[in-house]
């Protein structure tokens, strides 16, 4: 898959303040604050810096934690994963593969089949509505 790699300063251009606190510094939206936190409306989620599709509505599951959450990525390797000892916490950080946005992060107390829950902050994401 190709990469994309911009300078800090393009990313900072090209995004607003909220968007680039999050996606290029690691950032967290406050719970519940997310536009997609109640969002079930059919279709597919991209990365807000990208572009490319990352989670669908398919895999996307309610599980109260207050931030979007999908039991799995739209096509395999589309995230990537990352240790993230920050913050005195040992977590699995989510990035997109493509230009390595923060996400979010991986925990395994999702639903079946997968068990996974993609913990993911509503900024990072764009939603494209399905058209049929
Ligand atoms: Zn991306």
């Amino acid at each position: 898959m190709t990469k994309i790699s911009k300078t800090d300063a393009q990313w900072q251009a090209d995004l607003d303040d909220e968007q680039y606190r999050i996606t290029r510094q690691a950032g967290t939206e406050a719970a519940f604050s997310g536009v997609y936190v109640d969002h079930d409306d059919a279709g597919s989620y991209h990365c807000i810096c990208c572009n490319q599709t990352l989670f669908t509505s398919a895999g996307k599951f309610d599980s109260h934690c207050g931030w979007p959450s999908f039991s799995a990525q739209a096509e395999h390797g589309v995230v990537t994963h990352h240790s993230d000892q920050s913050h005195g916490m040992d977590r699995t950080e989510v990035r997109c593969q493509q230009c390595d946005a923060h996400l979010g992060h991986i925990f395994d107390d999702g639903p079946a089949p997968t068990g996974l829950r993609y913990c993911i902050n509503s900024v990072a994401l764009g939603f494209d509505k399905e058209t049929s």
